[in-house]
């Protein structure tokens, strides 16, 4: 089986990381459990320039490698690459974070998976050197049977394939949302994937 797996909000806890930094940054105080919008400039009433600091400490490598797992993510995802599953971390961080995301996937028992980076929501407008390293075009040629992820603004990305099983983390900014199909089930936790996805490579 292939298996796409989104990093932000589904490997780690980067929401509730955003929240301490908007506190900090700029007094904005919305708990994790109030943040009720993908955007974050939406979330924390931030200006352009606000949103572009607050995107840019977010990204840097210290931060980046600080944000705490998600509980379960790297046991559920080791046990696939064990089962003889191929799991691709497909995250929409930008090219210049990819270095330090590696290094958390590395850190947490995660050399096996792939990383790739893929502009899923227009984001070069916080950085003018922002790059990807996965062009459409090269994710429009991958494939895979399950994917995890977080962000209703994701789910275009999975409309080319009708047979995809998608488990979206539940996450206070996608409760409101409508599902685009029967496929898509509400995860609370990586034990509800867990029980979602075959663990072995046998049931591919
Ligand atoms: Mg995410």
């Amino acid at each position: 089986m292939k298996i796409y797996v989104d990093f932000d909000d589904c490997l780690c806890e980067t929401g509730r990381a955003f929240s301490g930094l908007a506190a900090e940054m700029f007094g904005r105080n919305v708990p994790y459990g109030e943040m009720e919008f993908f955007e974050l400039d939406r979330t924390f009433s931030l200006d352009g320039a606000q949103f572009a600091a607050l995107m840019a400490r977010g990204h840097e490598p210290e931060v980046l490698l600080s944000f705490e797992e998600t509980p379960g993510a790297s046991s559920v995802i080791c046990e696939w690459i064990a089962g003889g599953h191929d799991v691709s971390v497909i995250t929409g961080r930008p090219l210049s974070a990819y270095e330090p995301s590696r290094e958390w996937l590395d850190r947490h028992g995660l050399q096996e998976a792939g990383l790739y980076c893929l502009d899923k929501y227009g984001r070069d407008s916080f950085s003018r050197d922002c790059a990807f390293s996965l062009s459409l075009e090269d994710y429009y040629r991958m494939a895979f049977d399950f994917a995890v992820e977080d962000s209703p603004r994701a789910f275009k990305f999975f409309s080319h394939l009708p047979g995809l099983r998608v488990c979206v983390f539940d996450r206070p900014w996608n409760r409101r949302c409508e599902f685009p199909g029967e496929k898509y089930t509400r995860c609370f936790s990586w034990e509800d994937i867990r029980r979602i996805v075959p663990a072995g490579a046998e049931n591919a």
